[in-house]
């Protein structure tokens, strides 16, 4: 990008992770080229990005795509052109040494008896008596799976992800995020493997270049971009955004950035919007990622709800591709919402844990390794998320600023959905909206 001190645009996308690249390429489809997307780091992609490092490739995180719209699914091949693969999910939860096979309360049959028969008790119980609205998270998992699952694995697992309470938070993300087999089902899955279940029960990874693959594949389609670029301030009254330095004005803003960031970028903020942007809390995941030098026999990835284990997940990235990781090794990410002030600390611990739980053996050796924090990572759904999130959005709005994207947005969401989100901000911003 040409830069002069005083820029005009019509459209200023904050963010270029997939939803700012959604809405941009979106913008471009529709024949408006009047946006400029800008993004502070020196590569696109945001939370979607990859890393090589030596022989190597990481995402931040494991990202795998998770598609079921129709639009996506044909965006994603359009762009990736057969750079694509489909896996059946491979996922586990460890649990008392036994991997029981995701999801727990649809595989009950990987269970030691007694506990199989709590769990089945408690779910058949919850079915008679599930009638009134759920309160809160630990309702919900109660009137859905009953007593048993919910104690030995939902209540653990959940507080340890979220680091809150399911008391303390609401259920508007379940529906999507957890898989709620009927009690039919449930009672077949106590005695036999069931059927895949859940929207992670397939899901697409690229073949080559990691997760990154598509955000590099959508920027190509976006030329009207500014990388290093930092938003500083905005005036939504002037209509003014200070980006490094130099002066952007727009008519209409697209942001992608955490909105409790975005609210303190933004000048004359009324104090009950301060207050809302408060209100949302987040949690923090840091991400060992490391590969040793032994092909380790395949899983994708594996939950640990255990409070004395370190991490709440350990995935397998060099399983989602073979061009990940060379021959004979094998990549891992592993990820702890605990807080975490010494790296070396951690990594002893982590290590440990990993050769209690059978992942890695004594022998093996590390071969790489870094680590990676992920900060916001998770929306917490506590009772002040949706009003807090209303009232923000709405004062933004009036201003001709719209939020997108899972941190935009504030909401426990998906790439698919940025994409989907993208392409209607897009719609809507040019009045084509059906
Ligand atoms: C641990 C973890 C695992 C996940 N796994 C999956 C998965 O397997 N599958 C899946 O579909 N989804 C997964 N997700 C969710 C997925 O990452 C998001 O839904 C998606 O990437 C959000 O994209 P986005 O563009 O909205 O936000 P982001 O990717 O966060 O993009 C926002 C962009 O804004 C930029 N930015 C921030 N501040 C500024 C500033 N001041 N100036 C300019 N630019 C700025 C950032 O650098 C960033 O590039 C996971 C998320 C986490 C945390």
């Amino acid at each position: 990008m040409k830069q002069t001190e005083i820029l005009h645009v019509h459209t200023l996308i904050l963010g270029g992770g997939l939803t700012g690249l959604s809405v941009a390429y979106h913008l471009e489809q529709l024949g408006h080229t009047d946006y400029l997307l800008v993004e502070k780091n020196s590569f696109f992609g945001g939370l979607s990005a990859s890393e090589t490092k030596g022989d190597f490739t990481f995402d931040f995180s494991g990202h795998l795509l998770h598609l079921h719209h129709p639009y996506a699914i044909s965006l994603v091949r359009r762009l990736l052109k057969g750079n694509l693969i489909r896996h059946k999910r491979q996922a586990f939860i460890d649990f008392q040494g036994q991997r029981v096979p995701f999801p727990f309360q649809a595989n009950l049959w990987a269970l030691p008896k007694k506990i199989r028969t709590q769990c089945l008790a408690g779910v058949q119980q919850a079915a008679c008596v599930r009638s009134k609205k759920p309160k809160n998270l630990e309702e919900w998992f109660l009137q859905a799976f009953g007593k048993g699952i919910y104690q030995y694995f939902l209540k653990p697992y959940n507080t340890k992800l979220w680091q809150t309470k399911p008391k303390q938070m609401t259920w508007d993300w379940c529906d999507t995020f957890v898989p709620t087999p009927n009690l039919k089902q449930i009672t077949n899955g106590a005695k036999k493997k069931s059927a895949a279940l859940g929207y992670n029960a397939y899901f697409y990874y690229p073949r080559r270049g990691g997760c990154a693959a598509l955000a590099e594949a959508l920027s190509k389609h976006v030329p009207n971009t500014w990388l290093n670029a930092s938003v500083q301030k905005i005036d939504l009254k002037k209509h003014i955004a200070l980006i490094n330095g130099k002066t952007v004005y727009f008519e209409k803003l697209i942001n992608t950035l955490p909105l409790p960031h975005f609210v303190k970028t933004c000048e004359n903020v009324p104090d009950a919007v301060y207050r809302a942007a408060r209100q949302l809390k987040h949690t923090t995941v840091h991400v060992w990622q490391m590969a040793v030098n032994r092909k380790v026999p395949t899983f994708h990835w594996i939950y640990f709800p255990q409070p004395e284990i370190p991490f709440f997940r350990v995935g397998m990235q060099s399983a989602f591709s073979p061009n990940l990781a060379p021959k004979g090794t094998t990549s891992f990410y592993i990820e702890s919402t605990q807080k975490i002030t010494d790296l070396k600390q951690a990594e002893k611990a982590f290590r440990k844990a990993l050769l209690q739980k059978g992942i890695i053996e004594k022998q093996d050796k590390i071969i790489c390794s870094f680590w990676r924090t992920l900060s916001p990572a998770y929306a917490v759904y506590n009772f002040k998320r949706s009003t807090a999130k209303r009232h923000i959005l709405q004062w933004l709005k009036r201003y001709n600023c719209f939020c997108a994207g899972r941190y935009g947005l504030w909401e426990y969401s998906f790439m698919e959905r940025s994409l989907l989100q993208g392409q209607n901000l897009a719609k809507q911003i040019l009045g084509k909206h059906s």
